[in-house]
């Protein structure tokens, strides 16, 4: 099998990155930094989120799998504890343990920015944000060809299901399992009195939908898009919608969602 190491590049995870692929070599698997059947991330879920931008061209055929080094992911589910255990299970040689993946697929965003100039297209594992530079963002938010709102606030974050409990969740969205195909908008302060006036709530819109968010006057805008940031003066509008692409993890064991919700946000001594 092959394999690549995307590590978080600190002395912990530098460590078990050379450990876990020292175990690998010794068990037959190859690494491949350019063409791997499986990326194993070690740090945090920010670790993931570089590992998913690293290999965005091949989502098709990768396959990702999470070691956590600091407290729990959402998308790194491995122990440092269990690295040789993983190794083992991974390559097929653990006796009476030869296990098979369980592929788990999460949805994405799919996003067209453009601007006076041109047209670009981008992925979000977790969500991308839009944010004015100078103070108040304005902007026109149409669902599926129809004008819905006009925005003004600090900003607006667009999430997938995964990502739902990250900045999304700061903001006061919903969180979402990741068997729902679905994106969520939420409003990051917005404006509210007699004169302006927006939904106030986030609103999720299922895969055959679109949503358009056109910038309504000359302003400078920042753009985030995961853990990358996108300076953006001469934005036009963003088309968000559910990709038909998605990300593949490996799973060698059962870690549910609302498992890892409880244990992150709620812990688990608590009655
Ligand atoms: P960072 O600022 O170093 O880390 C942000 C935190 O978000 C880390 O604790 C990270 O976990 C956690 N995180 C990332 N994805 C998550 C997910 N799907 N569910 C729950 N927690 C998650 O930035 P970064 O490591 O480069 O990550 C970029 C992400 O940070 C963005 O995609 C955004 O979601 C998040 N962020 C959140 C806020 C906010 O909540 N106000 C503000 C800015 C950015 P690990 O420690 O395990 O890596």
């Amino acid at each position: 099998m092959r394999y690549y190491v995307q590590h978080r590049d600190d002395d912990v995870s530098n460590r078990l990155s050379n450990t876990f692929q020292q175990m690998a070599s010794e068990r037959g698997m190859q690494f491949d930094e350019l063409t791997p059947e499986i990326v194993v991330s070690i740090g945090g879920d920010g670790t993931m989120l570089h590992a998913f931008h690293r290999f965005i061209d091949q989502l098709d055929h990768i396959a990702f799998v999470g070691v956590h080094t600091g407290h729990l992911g959402f998308y790194a589910d491995w122990q440092v504890d269990e690295l040789e255990y993983l190794a083992d299970i991974m390559s097929g040689t653990r006796i009476n343990e030869t296990i098979a993946p369980r592929i788990v697929k999460y949805p994405l965003i799919d996003i067209e920015i453009r601007t006076d100039e041109e047209i670009k297209y981008y992925k979000a594992l977790n969500e991308f944000t839009l944010k004015g530079v100078d103070g108040t963002l304005v902007a026109q938010i149409d669902i599926n060809n129809q004008m819905f709102e006009m925005f003004r606030g600090d900003g607006i974050c667009v999430s997938t299901p995964s990502g739902s409990t990250a900045y999304n969740k700061s903001v006061g969205g919903a969180l979402i399992h990741p068997s729902i195909a679905a994106l969520q908008l939420a409003e990051i302060a917005s404006i509210n009195n007699r004169v302006y006036r927006t939904l106030g709530s986030s609103l999720i819109l299922p895969q055959h939908h679109h949503c358009d968010i056109y910038s309504s006057k000359p302003q400078r805008i920042v753009l985030s898009l995961d853990h990358l940031t996108i300076p953006m003066d001469h934005l036009h509008s963003i088309r968000c919608s559910v990709s038909s692409q998605r990300i593949s993890f490996a799973r060698y064991r059962p870690y549910p969602f609302w498992n890892r919700v409880k244990q992150a946000f709620i812990g688990t001594n608590v009655q």
